[in-house]
C-alpha cells in the first residue's frame, strides 16, 4: 500500500528519491522518510508526518548528500501516522536502515523474542522487528547483510517488500519481495529501485520485476544479483518499459482524476484498438481465442474483485450470462479467499485489478489456481503480479491512473468484459451473426458517444453546485445500470466524503425509501431500455415523497424529463453499453463536489490507490 524508491548511482539521491515519492504518492501518504548514505559516511533518516511536501520542508535544512538512499510513503497498517512510526526504521546500532510495504504478521512474536533479549523498540509498527531481526541475525551469525537478510525473511510470515541499506556497506542495497510488488530499474552505472515503474519511467526503461521469495543485490559497478531465500542465483528477466512520461503528467488539467475522465475517449480506444477489426465485424480477445476450448467447456465463471474492479465485476456477469449464456458468480476477493468456496477444475476464475497488485485479489486467485481452475486475469499495470500468475488474461491499455478514485480504469475493465462476452458467444455459438456484428460496431462507437458525455461537463458542474452541501445521496439503477449506480454511490464517497449509497432502483421499497425526504438528492440512471418503464414507477415513488431527483436520461427522453428534478442527457448506445456512458456524468458529478468543497481529489484521505495490504 506504501510507495518504495530507491537509487544507487552518480545522481544526487535525494532528488531523485523525493521525485519518485511524489509519483508513488497515490499509493499512501499519511507520512513519508528517506534514508541516505552522505558523503561523510553517514546514514542519516529524515521522517515527517502528512505528504511527501512536508518531508522536503523537513529536510529542507539538513545534510541530505549522498548517492545511495532509500525512500517510503507510508499508508499505515500497524501504528498511528506519525514521525516515529513513518520508516525508514533504523536497526538498534543505527548501522542499518529498512523500508517495507506490507504487514509482518507474526511480527509479535519476533518482537517478544527479541525482546526478551534486552532489545528496545522505538514504534509501535510491524516494520521495525524486521531490521532489529536482520541486525540481530547479523550480530550472532556472523554474517554478511544479504545472508542476514534471507535469514529473517526466512522468520517472517505476511507480505513484503523491502529495501535495507548499511552504514558499513555503502555501495549495496539488499530488496526482497513477497505479496507486494517491487521493481528494479537498471541505468548506465545506476540502479533504481520502486513499487511500481512510476519513479524509474524517466530514467530508464530497462526493468526487472522481482518475484514472491527473490532478493535483489544491487552494487555500485557490479550486474544486478537476484538470488531466493536459499541463496540460489536466479538470472533476472529483463523487460523493456512501454509507459512514456507525459502520462504521468497532468496536462493542463487541475487534476489527475479530471484528465483521467477526459481521457476516457481515447483510453477506450486503445482499449479495443488491435481486438475490434477496422470495419466493426469481429472482436477477438486473443487470451479468449488462445484457449478456446477453456471457454467452450467452462462450467461457470467465477469473478473475482474489490472496490470498483467489483463492480466492473457486476456488469461483466450481465454480459456474460446475457450473450454466453454460463452462469456467472461475482465475489468479494476478500471473501472468497476465506470462506472455503466450492470451485470446479472446469471453472473460469476472472481476477480484475486495476493495479494487478491487489492483495487480496492476488490472494483469490492464488487460492483458485490451487484447486485447479483456469485463471484468467483483467488488470491495467502491465506486467504487474496479477497478470504474472495467472494462465491467461486481457489488459485494459487504459495508461498509468494516477487518480486515487478509478475512473478511466472502470471504463475500461467494462469495455473489456465487453469484448470479452461477445468473444466468448460468437465462440460458442450463442449469438446470431447479425447481432454480434450489431453489438461490436455499437462498442466500437463508444469513444465518439464518450465526446458527447464530455461536452455537457459544464452542466455537471453547474448541477454540482447545487448539491455539495447535501449530507446524504442515493443512486439508483436497474439491470446493467445497477453496478453503474454502486459505482455512481462510491465515487462520491471516496472524494467528497458525502455519505452515499447504491441501490437497485425497485429494492428501495424494502428499506431505503424511508430515508427519502426533501433534502434527500436521488440520483437515478433512467436510460431508455428494456425497464425504462419500472425505473419511471421507482422516480414517481422517490416524488411522491419529496425527493429531489437527478437522472440520468438518454438524449431526446421526454417521460423523465416530466417528473424528474434535473436530467443529464447520455447518447442512445445498445442496453449492454449504457452503464460505461452513464459512469460518466456520475464521475464528473462526484469530481466537481468534492472540488466545491475543497477535498483532495487526486488524494483522498484515508485511501490508497493500490491495496497491497488485506
Ligand atoms: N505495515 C507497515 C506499517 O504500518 C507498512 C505499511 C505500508 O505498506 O505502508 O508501517
Amino acid at each position: 500500500m506504501c510507495g518504495i524508491v530507491g537509487y544507487l548511482g552518480n545522481k544526487d539521491a535525494y532528488a531523485v528519491l523525493i521525485k519518485g515519492l511524489h509519483r508513488l504518492e497515490y499509493r499512501g501518504y499519511d507520512s513519508a522518510g528517506v534514508a541516505m548514505l552522505s558523503a561523510k559516511g553517514e546514514l542519516n533518516v529524515y521522517k515527517s508526518k502528512g505528504k511527501v511536501a512536508d518531508l522536503e520542508s523537513f529536510a529542507r535544512s539538513k545534510d541530505i548528500s549522498g548517492t545511495i538512499g532509500i525512500a517510503h510513503t507510508r499508508w499505515a497498517t500497524h501504528g498511528e501516522p506519525n514521525e516515529v512510526n513513518a520508516h525508514p526504521h533504523y536497526s538498534p546500532s543505527g548501522n542499518l536502515a529498512l523500508i517495507h510495504n506490507g504487514i509482518i504478521e507474526n511480527y509479535s512474536v519476533i518482537r517478544a523474542e527479541l525482546e526478551s533479549r534486552g532489545y528496545e523498540f522505538r514504534s509501535s509498527t510491524d516494520t521495525e522487528v524486521i531490521v532489529y531481526l536482520i541486525e540481530y541475525i547479523m550480530k550472532s551469525n556472523r554474517t554478511d547483510l544479504c545472508t542476514a537478510v534471507q535469514l529473517a525473511l526466512r522468520q517472517v510470515v505476511g507480505a513484503y517488500a523491502i529495501a535495507v541499506i548499511s552504514r558499513d556497506n555503502p555501495d549495496r542495497i539488499i530488496a526482497a519481495r513477497k505479496s507486494s510488488p517491487l521493481v528494479v530499474g537498471i541505468g548506465e552505472d545506476e540502479f533504481f529501485l520502486a513499487s511500481d515503474a512510476t519513479p524509474i519511467i524517466e530514467y530508464t526503461d530497462k526493468v526487472v520485476y522481482l518475484n514472491d521469495g527473490e532478493i535483489a543485490v544491487i552494487s555500485r559497478g557490479e550486474d544486478l544479483k537476484v538470488v531466493n531465500l536459499d541463496n540460489v542465483e536466479i538470472t533476472p528477466e529483463i523487460k523493456k518499459l512501454a509507459m512514456n512520461i507525459s502520462q504521468l503528467e497532468k496536462g493542463g488539467y487541475p487534476h489527475f482524476m479530471l484528465k483521467e475522465i477526459f481521457e476516457q475517449p481515447r483510453t477506450i480506444l486503445n482499449c479495443i484498438r488491435g481486438r475490434i477489426n477496422v470495419e466493426g465485424t469481429n472482436v477477438a480477445l486473443s487470451g479468449v481465442i488462445d484457449n478456446r476450448e477453456k471457454f467452450l467447456n467452462a462450467r461457470r465463471i467465477v469473478i473475482v474483485a474489490c472496490g470498483t474492479s467489483w463492480h466492473a465485476a457486476l456488469i461483466g456477469e450481465h454480459l456474460i450470462e446475457d450473450f454466453c449464456r454460463i452462469p456467472v458468480e461475482v465475489e468479494y476477493a476478500s471473501e472468497f479467499r476465506y470462506r472455503n468456496p466450492v470451485i470446479y477444475p472446469d471453472d473460469i476464475v476472472i481476477a480484475i485489478s486495476q493495479s494487478g497488485e491487489t492483495a487480496d485479489t492476488l490472494a483469490a486467485v492464488e487460492l483458485a489456481k490451487s484447486e485447479g481452475a483456469f485463471i484468467y486475469g483483467i488488470c491495467n499495470a502491465v506486467g504487474s503480479s496479477i497478470p504474472r500468475t495467472t494462465d491467461s488474461g486481457s489488459y485494459i491499455h487504459v495508461g498509468p491512473e494516477i487518480g486515487v478514485a478509478s475512473t478511466k480504469a472502470f471504463t475500461g475493465q467494462v469495455t473489456v468484459l465487453s469484448m470479452l462476452a461477445l468473444t466468448i458467444a460468437h465462440q460458442r455459438g450463442n449469438i446470431s451473426e447479425e447481432k454480434f456484428i450489431q453489438l461490436v460496431r455499437e462498442l466500437q462507437a463508444i469513444p465518439d458517444k464518450i465526446k458527447e458525455v464530455l461536452k455537457r461537463s459544464e452542466e455537471v458542474k453547474e448541477l454540482s453546485r447545487i448539491f455539495t452541501y447535501a449530507h446524504n445521496f442515493i443512486y439508483l439503477g436497474r439491470g446493467y445500470n445497477y453496478p453503474a449506480a454502486l459505482e455512481g454511490a462510491l465515487k462520491l464517497k471516496e472524494i467528497s466524503y458525502i455519505h452515499a449509497e447504491g441501490y437497485p432502483a425497485a429494492e428501495m421499497k424494502h428499506g431505503p425509501i424511508a430515508l427519502i425526504d426533501a433534502e434527500m438528492p436521488v440520483v437515478v440512471i433512467a436510460t431508455s431500455d428494456s425497464i425504462y418503464e419500472k425505473t419511471i414507477s421507482n422516480i414517481q415513488e422517490i416524488k411522491a415523497r419529496q425527493g429531489r431527483v437527478i437522472a440520468i436520461v438518454t438524449e431526446g427522453d421526454k417521460a423523465v424529463r416530466g417528473i424528474a428534478d434535473y436530467c443529464i442527457e447520455v447518447p442512445q448506445v445498445a442496453e449492454p453499453f449504457t452503464p460505461i456512458v452513464a459512469s460518466i456524468p456520475l464521475q464528473l458529478l462526484a469530481y466537481y463536489i468534492a472540488v466545491n468543497k475543497g477535498r483532495d481529489v487526486d488524494r483522498p484521505r484515508n485511501l490508497a490507490k493500490s491495496v497491497t495490504v488485506e
